[in-house]
Formats: C-alpha cells, structure tokens, sequence
C-alpha cells in the first residue's frame, strides 16, 4: 500500500523541488532511544468550514446591478444574489453558468486567477479543469486544503475561446472582485498570471519578471500583502523544472507570511 507521505513527496518532485523530504520509512515506527518518550500524535486536521448559506439565484438578469447594492452586500452570498445575473459587460450574454468564486468565507488565503475557461463556465465553479488540479496539488503541499482558501477571479464569466479578459470587462467586473475581498479579509492574495496583477496592483511589466516580488495594495481600507506567480495554465504549458520551482517558491513565500508570528 502506498505510504501517507508518497502522495506529498510525488507532488513536491511535480513542483519541481528535490532533496527536501526524507523518504517515507517503509517499515514499522522506528525504534525510540532507550529513556525518551515516543512524540505525540499530530493533532487532528482542522473542521472543513461551515457549509454556505442556501443560495436562491435571481429570478432574472440584472443588466448592471447597482454599485449601492453591491456595495452594501453583507456576506458573500448576498452579493452572488446581487450580481448573479449581471450582464454589464459583454461576456455576460456569452457565459453557461456564472463563476462567483468558492472557499472558506473567511479564508487567510486567496487566489485571484484571469477568468473562468470551458469547465469552469459548464461547472460554475472556479479552477477546475486542469489547472485547477495542478493549483489543488500545490495547495496541498502547502498543508493546506482549497476549501480552507477562498479562489476567485478577475472576471465572472467565460471570456469567449479562453481570451484574456479586455481591460475594459476586467474593470467593469472588478468592483465585485473588491466587494468579495472586503469581505473575505484574506492576509495574503496570490494572484495567478498577469492579468490580476494589472487589474488589482496596477502592474503591467511580464509576470515573468514580477513573479515572486512582494506587492501591498489597498482594498475597503485594508492594505493586503500580494504575491504575484505563474497561472497554473502557464505551468502546464511549460512544464520545466525552472517554472515549477518559481511557482513552488512564491507559495511558499506566501504560506511563510501567514505563519509569522503575529507580532512580527
Ligand atoms: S464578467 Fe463581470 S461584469 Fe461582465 S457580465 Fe460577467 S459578472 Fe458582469
């Protein structure tokens, strides 16, 4: 039977990072020095978060909704009610199903990727085609699960063949990406590729050149570090060493910012 670690150690070597975990010991425990206790058990994987709220869509569209509405959604339900029927840009009339985001409401973590492509728009959910497998695995070697993240992107509807979202239909979305965040409240935000990088930092140098470098933008008040990577899609398109490990270390970057030290 395969060992725990096997699973972990498999994804870490996809990642593109080597001779950093020990081989699984094969074999029963390994004996205790004479006189030392043997180590406590880890203590048990946190409760998933608590189930959202029952969802009713609107009964119809909702050409623009309005910014007060938007703006006083009080959860994060209230506003996929608000602009679930949203066509205020030119990809509403396009989408099969409208891509809000999912996660934890009130997740420490948060991925904000481009748009939803052809999975995502027949599922409704974001990042679960490929990619979203990949982002799954990286999340997971992290020690964390997605449910305990929040992921969400720049654009709620499927851009048509998968094209990068106008700058124009990222900015008609972007105010329900800003409500989202507010009340998310995350302390770190990985955005995923170059586009929610230029839409939320205002960054258009290469993502290749800002991946891994420390951003800070201001949201509802609130500044909130960001660290921008690679979009998974990119990653399984070329599939080196090199990017991997790049993807690898700004996660890891981003995880080491949630375990300081509270005071640090
Ligand atoms: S992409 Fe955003 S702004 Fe455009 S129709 Fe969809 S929800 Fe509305």
């Amino acid at each position: 039977m395969e060992h725990p670690l096997q699973a972990w150690r498999d994804t870490l070597r996809e990642l593109g990072v080597v001779g950093l975990v020990r081989e699984p010991v094969a074999q029963a425990e390994a004996p205790q020095p004479a006189g030392r206790a043997a180590p406590e058990a880890p203590p048990p994987p946190p409760a998933p978060p608590a189930a959202p709220a029952a969802y009713a869509p609107p009964a119809g569209p909702v050409a623009c909704p309005p910014a007060a509405a938007v703006r006083a959604a009080a959860t994060l339900t209230d506003l996929q009610c608000t602009i679930e029927g949203c066509l205020a840009c030119p990809l509403g009339p396009g989408r099969m199903k409208f891509v809000f985001g999912e996660g934890d409401p009130a997740a420490r973590l948060m991925f904000v990727g481009e748009g939803p492509g052809r999975d995502e728009d027949l599922q409704g959910r974001p990042f679960v085609g490929k990619a979203g497998e990949l982002l799954d695995k990286m999340i997971g070697a992290l020690g964390l699960t997605r449910e305990a993240t929040y992921i969400a992107n720049i654009v709620k509807c499927r851009p048509p063949d998968n094209r990068t979202p106008t700058p124009e239909e990222a900015r008609t979305c972007l105010g329900y990406l800003h409500r989202q965040i507010e009340l998310i409240r995350p302390d770190v935000i990985v955005t995923l590729g170059a586009t929610p990088l230029r839409e939320l930092a205002g960054i258009t140098e290469g993502i290749t050149k800002m991946r891994g470098q420390w951003q800070r933008i201001q949201v509802g008040g609130r500044e909130i570090p960001l660290m921008p990577t690679f979009h998974p899609a990119y990653v399984l398109r070329q599939y080196t060493q090199d990017v991997r490990r790049a993807v690898w270390q700004d996660l890891q970057a981003a995880k080491e910012w949630l375990d300081r030290p509270a005071d640090s």
